[in-house]
């Protein structure tokens, strides 16, 4: 029988083979990998747009928190697989987590220092809370859906995110009790700016914020020294709608 060392060298070659892989698995069990190829689909993006938001570059800054937060946490488990792909999933609801590149982009906009107050309107997975989190002193994000601001706070907890503060409730008239703000993201698209977000607004402060209807222009406002306010359009994007609660419209 001259079959025997034959076996057992198949036998190493697949037992190294499965080895590898399982060093692989085991080594991006966290994601770690995953990211950083989503950070490098980030920056292809951006420079492909570039001329139409004018942002050549996005910040390191930016870019190592994105590498840093576990997207896989803010999504569904159906939707874990595809947790580090370029591109919106459904976490239910009828809402969306956003595309990581435009998670980049408006956090890129909001200029977020580390001594920053920051409010977030529309919490949603909580995702993009927690990469302004990484960035600035305190986050105050508002969702309206009960059930996904309970989700985000899990993930909030569970990661360990104490700097972010949710509440529950219609975003259209902002968080005044925690104001003024140093910087404020809405990810739901109303038709108009809400006043009350420019009041809570610092002078200085940066409103990023999509406008419109189906298609929207996501803007920035710059609140000036001396409370004039100063609006640029970057570029077309597409959110959910911000809802109204009944009770509060104006
Ligand atoms: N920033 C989110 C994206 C959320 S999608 C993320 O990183 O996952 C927009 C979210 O805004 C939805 O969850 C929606 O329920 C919420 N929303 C819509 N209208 C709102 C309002 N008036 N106030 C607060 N949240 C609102």
């Amino acid at each position: 029988m001259n079959t025997t060392p034959t076996r057992i060298a198949r036998a190493l070659a697949v037992l190294t083979v499965l080895l590898g892989w399982a060093t692989i698995a085991w080594s991006d069990v966290d994601g770690e990998a995953e990211r950083r190829r989503m950070v490098d689909d980030i920056k292809a993006m951006a420079a492909e747009v570039a001329e139409e938001t004018g942002i050549a570059n996005l910040s390191a800054r930016v870019l190592d928190r994105i590498a840093e937060v576990p997207r896989h946490e803010f999504v569904p488990p159906e939707q874990r697989a595809f947790a580090y792909r370029n591109r919106p999933l459904a976490i239910g609801h009828k809402q969306t987590i956003s595309q990581p590149f435009v998670v980049a982009l408006m956090t890129e906009l909001l200029d977020v220092k580390e001594e920053h107050r920051v409010l977030e309107i529309g919490t949603g997975s909580g995702y993009q809370g927690a990469v302004l989190a990484g960035l600035a002193r305190d986050v105050y994000t508002i969702e309206i859906v009960r059930p996904l601001a309970e989700t985000a706070t899990a993930a909030f907890e569970r990661l360990d995110y104490t700097n972010i503060h949710t509440r529950i409730g219609d975003g259209y008239r902002g968080w005044p009790e925690h104001g003024p703000y140093d910087g404020i993201m809405v990810t739901a698209a109303p038709d108009h700016i809400p006043p009350a977000l420019i009041e809570q607004l610092k002078p200085g402060g940066r409103l990023v914020i999509p406008v419109g209807e189906v298609w929207q222009d996501l803007m920035v406002l710059t609140k000036n020294a001396d409370g004039t306010t100063t609006t640029t359009t970057v570029v077309p994007v597409r959110f959910v709608p911000l809802t109204r609660e009944e009770d509060a419209k104006d």
